[in-house]
């Protein structure tokens, strides 16, 4: 295959884009989908559970996907800034493709509930960084004002452009399987990324299913990132910022997954409708529940994501073990960011370092221990 270059250039026939589209890209997207080797045993599960590693996109989390669409199509728009509300991860991707492009890019964050890998990637990307004394959902109102008045392009999910790029990581996930997964699992904050999932997943379904219902999968009409079915969509939120298991807007959320700290989401309707038409739902997971999955996922599988990403395997676990996932099936869940972006919760979590002298006997005893 040619030397890849990116999801625009790679699913362009399915994007809003024309060959005169100058687009900006930092060859994101086509990230691994890692097949767990331990932890569908040790889970008690029969089928296979997959991680679609989004923490190996080139700023290290999913938001790379929407912002090279975001921000290509500002730059085609004639922009010469943009601006974003973030959690961090979103000001992270923004920074580095404004660069890319030689825009200017402001970023609103929370001040004090930032992950310190994603404030680095805002600051050193050369940003304009706006800590406000607010969090998230006052950033995003604000934004929305800002832009409406003033000639910076909004980048964050309301701009339908970013939703287009997410969507791409449901054409990944069907390449590599040949099919659409049975259930599809995330973590949701904004909720813009569910609704990609399944916009991703809808726009792949095989038109000859559509049509006489009986694809399987080898007739001629069935081509590349065609899908017989679209997969159960179960959506998880932290418990103390999950809006969609109370009903509504939460007024201030909390958790140590910031990245989905979000008290007003603003993909409500389309997150639900991802959910109801798919067959699936939401739940909520403690912070010590998240943790304890980042962990797991770090100790038996060797993949590092952030604590929000965990939520994933967090909420799965909680259903497996509740019966509500059918038996044999196969499992994707979407890791939406590196474990590296937040190396305090990373290290407040784990057994501090052994000190001992620079001495080959107390080494040695040291590790005897453990073999
Ligand atoms: C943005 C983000 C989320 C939440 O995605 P939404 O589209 O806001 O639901 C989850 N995890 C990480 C690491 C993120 O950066």
């Amino acid at each position: 295959m040619a030397h890849y270059q990116g999801l625009i250039h790679r699913y362009h026939d399915r994007l809003p884009v024309t060959v005169s589209t100058p687009i900006i890209s930092l060859n994101e997207g086509n990230t691994p989908l890692i097949e767990l080797v331990n932890l569908p045993k040790q889970l008690g599960y029969d089928g296979r559970i997959l991680a679609k590693f989004e923490g190996l996109n080139p700023t290290g989390s999913f938001k790379d996907r929407g912002m090279t669409m975001a921000v290509t199509k500002a730059v085609e728009a004639g922009s010469r800034a943009i601006i974003c509300a973030s959690t961090g991860n979103t000001s992270a991707s923004a920074a580095a493709y404004a660069a890319r492009a030689g825009m200017t890019c402001f970023v609103l964050i929370p001040e004090g509930k930032i992950a310190l890998g994603k404030l680095a990637q805002a600051m050193m990307h050369g940003s304009v960084v706006i800590q406000i004394e607010g969090n998230f959902d006052d950033g995003m109102r604000l934004v929305q004002e800002i832009a409406s008045e003033m000639p910076v392009a909004l980048v964050n999910s309301v701009n339908p452009y970013r939703l287009q790029g997410q969507k791409t990581i449901a054409f990944e996930v069907i390449d590599a399987l040949g099919d659409a997964p049975d259930y599809h699992v995330l973590p949701v904050g904004n909720a813009g990324n569910i609704s990609a999932h399944w916009m991703g997943y809808s726009e792949s379904v095989c038109q000859q299913t559509k049509a006489c219902g009986l694809c399987n999968g080898q007739c001629p009409y069935h081509g590349a990132a065609s899908a017989t079915h679209r997969p159960v969509m179960l959506g998880y939120q932290a418990a103390g910022s999950a809006p969609f298991m109370r009903g509504g807007p939460v007024a201030n959320p909390d958790t140590i997954a910031t990245a989905i700290r979000i008290g007003n989401p603003m993909s409500w309707n389309l997150a639900w409708a991802a959910v109801k038409e798919s067959g699936g739902w939401f739940d909520e997971c403690t912070d010590a529940e998240i943790l304890a999955a980042q962990k797991l996922l770090a100790q038996s599988e060797g993949i590092f994501c952030e604590p929000s990403s965990a939520t994933s395997l967090a909420g799965l676990i909680k259903d497996l073990a509740r019966g509500k996932i059918k038996p044999g099936g196969t499992i994707v869940a979407t890791l939406t960011g590196h474990g590296l972006k937040d190396p305090d919760t990373a290290i407040a979590q784990s057994e501090a370092p052994y000190k001992v002298s620079a001495d080959r006997t107390a080494i040695g005893a040291l590790i005897q221990r453990y073999l």
